[in-house]
């Protein structure tokens, strides 16, 4: 079944926050906050949030968002000028929107676990936007644990259609994925790469190198002979990469120091949809299927594989070996 109003939402909201998220780092400076675990938080980070959340609690008032900020620290009083700023932005799309509606919108995005659930990333990979890098938009819809839509924007990645900035990718179960230009709006199908020849193939890796084990990595593409240089880009963006054909693998392997931490749901959702929509495949690294009906973590997978499809096996083999040796 295509679920017309969910796409129709998702796709709205997602695209009014890259137009909020654009806005702002075209704004510098603009604020920025660091959380405990120091990651960077920005008003664009907190305004795409409120303007999600504000739509699918607007359209779905039962359905949880299980997203990744939340407004505890901007109800300090020492938050009220970032707090004003982020309000006077989300004003832009919202205009009677106070900054009481700001804080009680993100906090919808704190929902509890449930049959079927929404995740959100409001801003994917920070540390590309304040970079002036790429960064992501990414929103899903889970059902009894299977993603049956997935929403990525990528607002500085380049159309294909038409090659200006700005994309939206959408998956959705059962019906495929395409690309829509932020620009035009002109919405074309993608598919994975079906090169046989595995030499023609590319990895894809973030740019944060503490993101994942590059010594492994480094061991995979010797043990394929690949000797290309892996593409760096931030965010779920790569996974819009491998869909359309763009790269083929693309892995996480968490770093020896970070084996305990799990992937959260958010950073993976719409992105899995989208590259198997597209032809691909995605488990962890044991070849499990990443497990959505948890809780905001992939508690019970390890690391990520992303991958056109066709090389799959053959790098979960490898991985595998690399275990034993
Ligand atoms: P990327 O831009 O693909 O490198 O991924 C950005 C995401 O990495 C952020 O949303 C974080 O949730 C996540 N992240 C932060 N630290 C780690 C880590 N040590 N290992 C794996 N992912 C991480
Ligand atoms: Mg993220």
């Amino acid at each position: 079944m295509i679920k017309t109003q969910e796409k129709q939402v998702a796709i709205a909201s997602v695209t009014a926050a890259t137009q909020l998220c654009q806005r702002v780092r075209a704004l510098k400076p603009s604020s920025t906050l660091h959380k405990a675990d120091t990651s960077p938080v920005t008003v664009a980070d907190f305004g795409s949030q409120a303007v999600i959340c504000h739509a699918l609690a607007e359209a779905f008032p039962h359905d949880p968002v299980i997203a990744e900020e939340d407004a505890f620290s901007l109800q300090k009083p020492e938050s009220s000028i970032i707090l004003a700023q982020i309000t006077e932005q989300v004003q832009q799309i919202l205009p009677q929107i106070t900054p009481q509606d700001v804080i009680d919108s993100i906090n919808w995005g704190n929902g509890k676990l449930a049959p079927r659930y929404w995740t959100l990333d409001p801003i994917d990979g920070t540390k590309g936007y304040i970079r002036g890098d790429q960064y992501a938009i990414a929103l899903a819809l889970v059902e009894n644990g299977i993603i049956q839509l997935g929403v990525l924007a990528c607002p500085a990645l380049p159309s294909r259609s038409d090659g200006k900035q700005g994309v939206v990718f959408v998956g959705v179960r059962g019906h495929g994925s395409v690309e829509i230009s932020l620009s035009t709006g002109k919405s074309q199908p993608i598919r994975v790469n079906a090169f046989n020849d595995t030499n023609q193939l590319r990895r894809i890796e973030s740019v944060e190198s503490a993101h994942s084990d590059r010594a492994v990595q480094n061991k995979i593409d010797e043990m394929l002979r690949w000797t290309q240089t892996p593409q760096q880009m931030d965010s779920q963006a790569k996974y819009g990469a491998v869909a359309r054909g763009e790269a083929d693998l693309y892995l996480r392997v968490p770093l020896p120091q970070f084996k305990a931490k799990k992937e959260n749901i958010w950073d993976h959702a719409a992105g899995a949809i989208i590259v198997e929509e597209a032809g691909g495949k995605v488990t962890d690294l044991g070849g499990q299927p990443l497990n959505f009906s948890l809780g905001a973590k992939l508690s019970e997978n390890n690391g990520i594989l992303v991958s056109n499809g066709i090389i799959h096996q053959q790098v979960l083999d490898m991985i595998a070996q690399l275990d034993q040796s």
